[in-house]
């Protein structure tokens, strides 16, 4: 690992589609560890394992720090590259860890927005169960082909986790958990920028800025 930064945001912030954005013109520079995604593969490979990531998923609820640290740890020190990481840490106790093992993020850029807005786009928002690729229905991102996956060729489907009470559970989450990942971080002297995810216009071209450097 080159550098290390760290995006937080809330569920739908707008996170994935930016980092699709930059990995399309500097897929080159960075690798992206999109947590999710990483325990959906895990998740999907019908080991034991992957049966207990599936029970927490479909709930809304985090996958128990010790399952996740040691997958994203991994990760992290097999590139070679600025690593993004895309939903972690998201607890405390996984900023901790992070810090503890001797991987200290260069910059920590958190995506701010609404709360009943996260809530509208999820309404809005189909995912690919395969790869995990998001996109709208509003015509903001639409899939080329109805209900088929660009990147893959997999079908499209609304995610457990978007219906409104699960959505509502996952912000409530944010706000205990992953909110104070920011303080210690902070303290710990990361470097902080923040992104207005609620100006939908500026957000690709602020973020594309932030990583210009990087
Ligand atoms: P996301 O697509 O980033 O909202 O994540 C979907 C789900 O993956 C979450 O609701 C959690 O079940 C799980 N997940 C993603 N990142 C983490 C993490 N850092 N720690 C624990 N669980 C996670």
């Amino acid at each position: 690992m080159r550098n290390l930064v760290v995006l937080l945001g809330k569920p739908g912030a707008g996170k994935g589609t930016r980092l699709s954005e930059l990995m399309a013109t500097r897929g080159d520079d960075f690798e992206v560890i999109a947590v999710s995604n990483l325990l959906r593969k895990v998740r999907n490979d019908g080991s034991k394992i992957g049966k207990k990531i599936k029970s927490f998923m479909e709930a809304g609820e985090l996958v128990p720090d010790e399952i996740v640290n040691n997958l994203v740890f991994d990760a992290i020190r097999a590139s070679e590259k600025t690593v993004i990481t895309d939903g972690f840490p998201r607890t405390v106790g996984q900023a901790q860890a992070m810090l503890d093992s001797g991987l200290f993020p260069t910059m920590l850029i958190c995506f701010d927005i609404d709360d009943e807005e996260v809530v509208k786009r999820a309404e809005k928002r189909l995912a690919c169960g395969h790869c995990g690729e998001t996109y709208t229905t509003d015509g903001f991102k639409p899939p080329k082909m109805h209900g088929i996956c660009d990147k893959c060729g997999h079908e499209l489907s609304r995610r457990a986790d978007d219906e409104e009470h699960v959505v509502r559970k996952r912000l409530e989450d944010y706000q205990n958990k992953t909110l104070p990942v920011m303080s210690v971080l902070m303290k710990a002297g990361v470097e902080v920028m923040s992104i207005d995810c609620m100006k939908e216009g500026n957000v690709s071209a602020c973020f594309a800025g932030i990583m210009e450097d990087l």
